[in-house]
């Protein structure tokens, strides 16, 4: 009977053996969807709890994008976004409170409008754009308007938001809008921030930081370079990192942090109201809870407050709207832009559409054919600096001419997600060979068994 035991042993070890090897494989694989191409970006609109990595850098200009809620994990594989350009709120709301724990139905407006239980790292959002108007509580960021249970790791973001409103509640973040459990970790943001209220009437709560308006973000090893500018009849809440740092949800006790941070730059703004607070600090405008750990951060922050509540506050005055302008172009290192300069007064200056690096690729290689019905993908490598870069392969036309084909090619850029599937169906049909032969071992072994048993009923 011992012996039969070993052999049950045995055959139930090959089968966790079997499924041990399977797990394996799934996770060591990266079920993450790849993204090429602007076009694949809307993805995450069709899966936003997906699982997303960035193979090139991609330009979204000319692309309205729909700020998305997502509950996933975006991995921006040190690839940028370019000219992401924001214009609308997910639709979606959550409660948000302000210093009284007066509740609002607010919505959000970012790359992600609502971004709960996720992830976001690596990413590069190079001259992100993101303007709301709306009467509408409303909170808006460069990542996300809303945070709830995620984190944001090694992100650059270079960008301009501005949010236009006649609400009560409202706030704009360089990162993140309103914020509750999660953090913001070594990442980067070089933001103009610009904060309008159009209602003179109502004494509303406004909300202006360098990293989140307002909530209750950890943050480590970050840099913060804020111009920002702010024009409210209301309660003003402002600060180089955080407007107004505040546990959320309601009943949280949790200690958090902001360490090892830098915030350079300037707030102006002006607070028309009788009953004045006027908070604005280089880190935290006003602090609700002090139940956090502070050390190893640094500021050079100008806090620049007007008494003129005729004009909205802006980075720029002059009327004639007229600019020189010079195209730069890019490299292996950096993004090519537009470098605008004001023509009367010769100082404001701006950059904007950006655009992708020069690589130095010398030939391309086919990763998928592309045929009548579908685009192809290539691959090229810089001769000068080893990044890999993706483009796509246009469709098939019935009648080819060469010429015209080979100068369509370097505008376009990347698709296809069959190199992904076939992938997988070579990986399945290794599992299914594994599978088979694990199975021969086993019925081997049962046989094995049976033949022992019988021969110990012999011996008997
Ligand atoms: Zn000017
Ligand atoms: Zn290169």
């Amino acid at each position: 009977m011992k012996k039969t035991l070993t052999y049950v042993k045995l055959i139930l070890s090959v089968f966790l053996f079997l499924i041990f090897i399977k797990g394996e494989k799934v996770s060591a694989e990266g079920n993450e969807t790849k993204i090429y191409t602007a076009e694949d970006m809307q993805k995450l609109i069709e899966d936003p709890s997906g699982d997303y990595i960035l193979m090139n850098d991609i330009d979204m200009k000319g692309i309205e994008w729909k700020s998305v809620d997502f509950t996933g994990n975006f991995d921006g594989n040190n690839h940028a976004l370019l000219n992401l350009t924001v214009r609308s709120t997910s639709g979606s709301t959550r409660t948000t409170y302000d210093g009284n724990y007066k509740t609002y139905d607010t919505s959000f407006a970012g790359l992600f409008g609502v971004l709960e239980n996720a992830s976001v790292k690596n990413l590069t959002l190079m001259g992100v754009d993101v303007q709301i108007q709306t009467d509408q509580p409303c909170f808006i960021g460069s990542i996300a308007g809303f945070l709830e249970g995620s984190d944001i790791e090694n992100c650059k973001i270079v960008g301009y938001l501005r949010l236009d409103v006649a609400t009560k509640m409202f706030g704009v973040g360089g990162i993140v809008g309103y914020g509750g459990n999660g953090s913001i970790k070594e990442t980067s943001a070089d933001v103009t921030l610009i904060c309008v209220d159009h209602d003179r009437e109502n004494r509303d709560e406004q909300f202006m930081g360098g990293a989140y308006s307002a909530g209750f973000l950890d943050v480590d090893h970050c840099y913060i370079k804020i111009d920002g500018y702010d024009s409210d009849h209301g309660y003003v809440h402002d600060g180089g990192l955080v407007g107004m740092y505040i546990l959320y949800p309601l009943g949280n006790n949790y200690a958090g942090y902001i360490n090892n941070t830098r915030v350079e730059g300037m707030i102006t703004f002006f607070e028309d109201n009788t009953d004045r607070r006027a908070y604005c600090k280089d880190f935290i405008g006003e602090v609700m809870n002090w139940t956090y750990e502070y050390v190893g951060n640094s500021s050079d922050f100008t806090r620049n407050e007007i008494k003129d509540y005729s004009k909205d506050l802006q980075p720029h005055y002059c009327e004639g709207n007229s600019y020189d302008s010079e195209v730069f172009e890019g490299n292996c290192e950096s993004f090519g832009f537009t470098g605008y300069t004001c023509k009367e007064c010769g100082e404001y200056a701006f950059k904007t559409n950006y655009t992708l690096k020069n690589h130095n690729i010398q030939s391309w290689e086919t990763i998928e054919e592309a045929t009548y019905e579908k685009q192809g993908l290539e691959k090229g490598i810089c001769s000068d600096c080893g990044e890999e870069v993706y483009r796509i392969i246009p469709v098939k036309e019935e009648e080819v001419i060469e010429e015209v084909e080979e100068e369509i090619k370097p505008e376009e850029t990347v698709v296809v997600k069959e190199v992904t599937v076939k992938k997988e169906e070579k990986g399945d049909k290794t599992m299914e060979i594994v599978m088979i032969v694990g199975l021969i071992i086993s019925l081997a072994l049962i046989g094995a068994i049976v033949w022992a048993l019988l021969k110990g009923r012999q011996k008997r």
